[in-house]
């Protein structure tokens, strides 16, 4: 974690003239789920009431005893109490005349679309559950699953809570490595992944990353593999320890007794980057982020029975796992799940199956709407869109001229904008509008759900003024947020409670305007934010420096049109190594191979030096100011300056 200061930036000046407002539609605020104006004063008044009374609408085994036990910072929720998250997510619609609403409208990237209802759902669960158990797969035991976006993911992640093994969902662009660090981590023992996945047209070797991950997974006994693309792939079966889906599914039996869950009992483990290289697992138990899921998926989203929904995340990543998983199935809501890329095979694909599924509600992320802002408002306006009423937006600041666009091309002027900030670790949206009540400002995420308390603090924990920069910190216990690191309390403890004592760190700065709204201004830690993806530096440079002709790397995330960051790093090769283009690709590949092509650098500037402390500590802060091309800022802190004023001649040279 880095202390340093927050400074406002060129873009944190343009926000703080942003005067535009957008009040909730009058049509919208009077049928909006959540439209009582005092339901912020009336949950802050009584957190634990306002919790309880939202737990009401889930499904209980066992009603719980206690509501809250909070030792800080270890937190638990709805003690005593019990309930099944599958049942949750479909038994109890089953039992309705949901039993043949669509779960999930499931898209392809190419090849025939299928409906989910929830009856097939239930169906297909409760088999694989069957057939998890069958593999030896008991309460407790994690199981790897490492696929693209096909019906079969959720299906295995709802398997799993069924028979109440905690899931690991690695995304499917992570290379071998980050697989296997997570397999051995979460000492899983089975993996499930399919024969491939389409990716704009190619096919991503999922099974043979596996086979390649688990030559150092030792404690592995079991791939489930499902038929995606069949003969396209490459990979076989290993005798013995690969299953097809497809043989198990056969065998399973129909019905498979949901297992009573205690409310801490552990739903998943999710690894996200940390600041000092390895990935931490972070673990969300049963009850409490049920309850933080479908709450907020309901009031932020405004979902109702009749509505189609789409979340454009995949489902490796939080947002997919809270917001097309868990909390859309708990309030029987009817999806869209998208397998491919925006612009395949055209850049008009998202707005195609928008119009193809009359969605209603749409949520996707600011690199996104950038992104079809560069592509130009055409490919929008050639589809019928009539059909959306809300829109939401996830995983990085979005500036004001996205919000724009985003409103009038694709909401038409007619959508309340919802942007919400939250983290893996938070499991829920945390500050975000509700869209029967709240006003927006574009490029502010507003403010805490209710129930939630946040504020932006500077140094020594004392709140700053409206308008300053400062940190963001939760003051508060939310039923969602993380119950700590797999296997590392201390590292739990050291992350997000070290700085404040009691208060949680976020890792961002913010700060808090006149009215009380948020404005989330990235990441003040060595989290990078690439396309909203959480990747640390020090990540990268590991991968860097694994290379045999690598000495030191130092990596920033500067600034970028589209992806909000990009990376930049700066290489010192070992003596005599040749330096030059070629290099840069080679090291490029060296990095997608180790991380995934998600961690590529974008650009790669070789060094003889690096600009260092005298403690010997690199300077990133300086070598953003490089690649971002401002005027250095202070540097009398550095063992020899002159490196970085040599760089910093080199990259303009290199530039021009
Ligand atoms: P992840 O844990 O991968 O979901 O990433 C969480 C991080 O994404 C947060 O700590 C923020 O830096 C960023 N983030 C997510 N949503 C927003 C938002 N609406 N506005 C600003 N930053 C966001």
């Amino acid at each position: 974690m880095s202390g340093a200061p927050i400074k406002p930036s060129a873009s944190l000046e343009a926000l703080l003239e942003e005067n535009r407002r957008f009040p909730p539609p009058p049509g919208f605020q009077k049928h909006a789920n959540q439209r009582d104006p005092g339901i912020h004063e009336r949950a802050s008044r009584d957190v634990e009431g306002f919790w309880a009374e939202q737990a009401e609408s889930l499904d209980w085994i066992k009603k719980w005893d206690r509501l809250l036990e909070w030792n800080l910072p270890w937190a638990k929720w709805f003690l005593g109490g019990q309930l099944n998250v599958s049942s949750n997510c479909l038994d109890r619609h089953v039992k309705t005349w949901r039993r043949n609403k669509a779960a999930f409208y499931w898209e392809p990237e190419h090849g025939q679309s299928q409906v989910l209802t929830y009856s097939d759902l239930y169906r297909e669960v409760n088999k694989f559950a069957n057939a998890l158990k069958d593999l030896g797969v008991r309460k407790g035991d994690r199981v790897t699953i490492y696929m693209g976006m096909i019906p079969e993911l959720p299906i295995s992640m709802l398997a799993c809570s069924r028979i109440g093994a905690p899931h690991s969902v690695v995304f499917g662009g992570f290379s071998s490595e980050s697989l296997a660090g997570r397999i051995n981590d979460a000492e899983s023992r089975v993996v499930v992944t399919a024969d491939g996945a389409y990716r704009r047209g190619t096919i991503v070797p999922l099974k043979q990353n596996v086979d390649a991950a688990l030559e150092n997974c030792p404690g592995a006994e079991h791939v489930v593999v499902v038929d995606r693309v069949g003969e396209k792939s490459k990979a076989g079966l290993v005798e013995g320890r690969d299953h097809r889906w497809n043989d198990l599914m056969e065998k399973a039996d129909s019905y498979c007794p949901p297992e009573p869950m205690d409310s801490e009992d552990i739903l998943y483990i999710l690894y996200t980057s940390g600041t000092t290289g390895r990935p931490k697992g972070i673990v969300h138990t049963t009850a409490g982020y049920l309850v933080g899921v479908s709450t907020t998926h309901k009031w932020v989203f405004d979902v109702k029975d009749e509505d189609v929904y789409w979340c454009t995340a995949d489902i490796g990543w939080v947002t997919g796992h809270s917001y097309i998983v868990y909390g859309p199935l708990a309030n029987g809501t009817t999806s869209v799940m998208y397998e491919g890329a925006p612009d395949w095979p055209d850049k008009d694909r998202f707005w195609s199956n928008c119009e193809k599924y009359g969605v209603n509600i749409f949520y996707t992320a600011p690199t996104a709407i950038r992104t079809f802002m560069r592509w130009g408002a055409e490919h929008v306006k050639k589809h019928d869109l009539s059909s959306l009423r809300l829109l939401g937006t996830v995983g990085e600041p979005i500036n004001p001229e996205a919000w724009m666009w985003y409103h009038e091309v694709v909401g038409g002027e007619r959508c309340p904008i919802v942007d919400t900030w939250w983290q893996t670790e938070t499991g829920m949206i945390m500050i975000t509008p509700l869209a029967g009540i709240t006003t927006t400002k574009p490029g502010s995420a507003t403010v805490p759900f209710p129930g939630v308390e946040a504020g932006v603090v500077d140094e020594d924990g004392q709140p700053v003024p409206p308008g300053r920069g400062g940190f963001l910190v939760l003051k508060k216990p939310w039923p969602a947020m993380l119950r700590g690191i797999w296997r590392d309390p201390e590292r739990y403890v050291k992350t997000y409670w070290s700085r404040y004592g009691n208060l949680y760190f976020t890792g961002d700065g913010s700060k808090i305007d006149e009215d009380g709204y948020f404005w989330l201004l990235g990441r003040v830690d060595d989290i990078m934010l690439i396309a909203g993806h959480n990747i640390s530096t020090m990540e990268v440079e590991s991968a860097l420096v694994d290379h045999p002709d690598v000495a030191e790397a130092a990596v920033i995330g500067r600034s970028d049109l589209i992806t909000g960051q990009a990376i930049t790093a700066f290489v010192t090769l070992k003596l005599g190594r040749a330096t030059g283009s070629d290099k840069a690709e080679e090291l490029k590949a060296h990095v997608s191979k180790k991380i995934g092509s998600l961690a590529r650098p974008k650009e790669i500037l070789f060094t003889a030096d690096l600009p260092k402390t005298r403690s010997g500590k690199i300077m990133r802060r300086l070598l953003r100011d490089v690649a971002e091309g401002r005027a250095l800022g202070d540097t009398t802190t550095l063992a020899d300056p002159s490196v970085i004023a040599t760089l910093k001649q080199k990259y303009e040279g290199q530039e021009a």
